[in-house]
């Protein structure tokens, strides 16, 4: 007899698997991540269709067979579609991003309820705010997941001597947080000023704050390289951000007729 499970499931990503199946990415609260079957998902009159579209909320029931290592999805209705960011080509890339990572950084099948809430939040985040500012979500969802994974950082004090005199010339992958000029590491990244002083107000933003703040373009870029280094010092196997690539060819397109690319807010 299969187990049937009723949970709360974020989709992050899918594939297909046959003419008309696919297999699905997601992370529930106490399953963690997993991958299942959707049978018929791919045909346009299945009921299951949107609800396993990535971004989205779902209530879904999952059928275990003991037989089968992949379970199956037997039911899935919307919970939340996050249907601001879908008319933001940004937003929808800069939310990809934040399920591209869940999806590569999460160990499959370990409950983490806490990771579950911060995409979450993230992805509530990025619909809610503008354009150029939806990328201070993905950062603080970014380190919060960090923490959640055993890997916290913390951008405020020296990780050798604890000194809080700012700034600090570069962060330690390695430790997860800045080092001094008096202290060295063995795997430092030299970084902006601003990018601390930026890291550093993310971290300690209450919702209200997170997409208010305006971190310019260079700004962003900082901490991006800084992020993808650190998550290939812990992650096995993570390269890089790849859903932002597409934000790379936007703004390089957009380039001859915008403003100067250190002026305003955004990410490439
Ligand atoms: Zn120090």
């Amino acid at each position: 007899m299969p187990t049937l499970i009723t949970t709360m499931a974020l989709i992050l990503g899918r594939r297909p698997w046959s003419e008309s199946s696919q297999i699905v990415t997601m992370m529930t609260p106490d399953q963690g991540r997993l991958n299942a079957v959707a049978r018929g998902a791919r045909k346009l009159t299945s009921e299951m269709g949107p609800a396993l579209e990535p971004i989205t909320e779902s209530q879904v029931i999952l059928s275990q067979s003991p037989r089968s290592d992949m379970a199956n999805v037997r039911s899935a209705e919307i919970v939340e579609h996050f249907a601001a960011l879908r008319h933001s080509l940004v937003r929808v890339t800069v939310a990809s991003a934040a399920c591209e990572f869940a999806a590569r950084a999460l160990p499959e099948g370990e409950a983490n309820p806490s990771a579950y809430d911060h995409v979450r939040t993230a992805l509530a985040g990025i619909a809610a705010t503008a354009d150029r500012d939806a990328v201070n979500w993905l950062w603080r969802g970014l380190m919060d997941l960090a923490g959640d994974l055993g890997y916290a950082m913390q951008f405020d004090r020296c990780v050798q001597c604890g000194a809080s005199d700012l700034p600090h010339p570069a962060f330690s992958v390695a430790d997860g947080g800045p080092v001094c000029e008096r202290c060295s590491a063995a795997t430092m990244r030299p970084w902006l000023p601003e990018t601390q002083a930026a890291l550093i107000r993310l971290a300690a933003a209450s919702a209200g704050a997170v997409g208010a703040d305006r971190i310019t373009k260079r700004v962003n870029r900082d901490i991006r390289g800084l992020v993808e280094e650190y998550f290939r010092y812990h992650i096995p196997g993570f390269d890089h951000l790849r859903s932002l690539d597409v934000l790379t060819s936007l703004s390089a397109a957009g380039a001859a007729s915008g403003p100067g690319p250190d002026e305003s807010a955004g990410v490439e």
